[in-house]
């Protein structure tokens, strides 16, 4: 078993993330599998390397370390676990896909889209999920210039999954999405694309994260299928810890930051602690 753990530094650590630690550590401890760490930076707009730096230490300070590459890869340099250095690997999958057929360029833009988000961009709200309407799939557009993205024509396919946590999940990437950016109009590689991508070529068997990305599974799987998977991970979505019932935890809004917590002498265990409290009832994994 191999499962990661695997923050985007867009913002500090914060209680979410450590919830999220906890259920990743724990299932691996009781199932004798191991941890990965991977920094998933593919966003140039929004990640920072003053962010990584912040996610590595309080991951050191939480005492979450990973049996595969340990902080300190990090913080030595370039890294084959950070996706910012990992840009040869997916030009060579989004090349895989291209030999197929399998992609074309769009000009749309985000706003021509749905007006909110980006089927590229994590889900969320799946409820507001707006299918892409294929507006570009039959235009024949160059791939290689400037301001164009790249989709992938996505299967109609029906997915099924039993998650571990959620039960049996039924998805249709092609109506809940349509077909799935993978490098956006600047040429950042989009996270559905890069998650799968590495998810399959790191070996990891397990995906354990928060129930927001439960949606994106499907679509996960199915992409998985067409870069070569043979089979699909297994899936382990759990709940959040929410802000107001409506209202997710979030990085850029500076919510509970484990970063600030420390600063305000809290203690390793008292964070972890908070986590318990809001609902995560788990064993701390670590000794
Ligand atoms: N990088 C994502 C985040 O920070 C997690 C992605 C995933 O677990 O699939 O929310």
């Amino acid at each position: 078993m191999l499962t990661r753990f695997a923050p985007a530094p867009t913002g500090y650590l914060h209680l979410g993330h450590v919830a999220n630690a906890l259920h990743v550590w724990g299932e691996a401890r009781a199932r004798g599998g191991r941890v990965l760490l991977r920094i998933e930076d593919h966003d140039r707009d929004r990640c920072r390397p003053e962010y990584e730096a912040t996610v590595l230490d309080d991951l050191d300070w939480l005492g979450f370390v990973p049996d595969i590459y340990p902080t300190a890869g990090f913080r030595a340099g370039p890294c084959a676990s950070r996706q910012s250095d990992r840009h040869d690997i997916y030009a060579a999958a989004a090349a895989a896909l291209q030999a197929q057929g399998l992609l074309y360029a769009c000009r749309c833009s985000r706003k021509h889209v749905s007006g909110a988000w980006s089927p590229g961009s994590r889900v969320q709200s799946p409820e507001s999920e707006t299918a892409y309407p294929g507006t570009c799939r039959d235009l024949g557009l160059a791939m290689d210039t400037a301001d164009v993205g790249w989709r992938v024509r996505m299967p109609p396919d029906t997915v099924t999954f039993d998650d571990r946590w959620c039960g049996p999940q039924v998805q249709t990437p092609a109506d809940q999405c349509g077909d799935l950016l993978i490098r956006d109009r600047r040429g950042n590689w989009t996270y559905q694309f890069v998650v799968t991508v590495d998810d399959h070529l790191q070996g990891v068997t397990d995906v354990i994260r928060g129930v927001d990305l439960l949606a994106s599974t499907g679509r996960q799987v199915l992409l998985g299928r067409l870069i070569g998977r043979p089979s699909p991970c297994e899936f382990a979505h759990h709940a959040l810890i929410m802000k107001s019932p409506t209202q997710k935890l979030s990085k850029s809004d500076g919510d509970t930051g484990v970063r600030d917590l420390r600063a305000a002498g809290w203690t390793r265990q008292r964070v972890i602690d908070a986590c318990r409290m809001m609902g995560h009832t788990l064993e701390d994994p670590l000794p």
